[in-house]
């Protein structure tokens, strides 16, 4: 049984744990959810507990996003998990605060540009291209790792060279009313 310090008994006593639907609005966004409230046992008074706080605050700021099409919290972890990264390393990688990604998953709202960035980033060759121009900042524990996890094959990243654009000659000849131009 979870004991917790209750102000009201000013003791700790045994807490109950209790499931609400809640609505609050969030930026003019009406929200929702299933939330978890903590009641002592002894005198019936909500305890606040910080861990499920936070817990509350991701269910209830995800139905924002959602709503308003940004990223959950629960995406962008998954994200992060699928390329086996620390918060840390990948807020680094995006140029992002160290403690920006933690924060994200924690619940707070990111603001659009950063929801594109992690949005581009959530697709592997997008990915490796910030990497390749970033990996310097990173340990070789750190690029091992990333090789490692990502399962694209190198080709398609490695030998891809941003001025073949500007050797690709046009060939379209272009006929006005069966009448061939000799300028196009
Ligand atoms: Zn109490």
């Amino acid at each position: 049984m979870r004991k917790q310090y209750c102000y009201n008994c000013q003791r700790e006593h045994t807490i109950k744990e209790v499931k609400e639907f809640r609505e609050y609005t969030i930026k003019d966004t009406k929200v929702s959810g299933e939330i978890t409230i903590f009641l002592c046992k002894n005198c019936g008074e909500e305890i606040y507990n910080k861990e499920n706080e936070i817990n509350n605050d991701r269910i209830l700021f995800d139905d924002y996003k959602r709503k308003n099409n940004l990223m959950t919290s629960q995406e962008i972890k998954a994200m992060r998990e699928n390329y086996g990264l620390s918060q840390a390393v990948l807020a680094k990688l995006l140029g992002f605060g160290e403690k920006t990604i933690t924060r994200y998953e924690n619940g707070a709202i990111q603001d659009k540009t950063h929801d594109l960035l992690m949005r581009l980033a959530s697709v592997e060759t997008n990915f490796l291209q910030l990497w390749e121009t970033n990996k310097n900042n990173f340990s070789s524990r750190v690029n091992d790792k990333i090789k490692k996890t990502i399962t694209l094959p190198e080709a398609q990243v490695f030998d891809y060279k941003p001025d073949s654009i500007n050797t690709v000659t046009y060939n379209t000849k272009i006929k006005n009313g069966g009448v061939y131009c000799e300028r196009c």
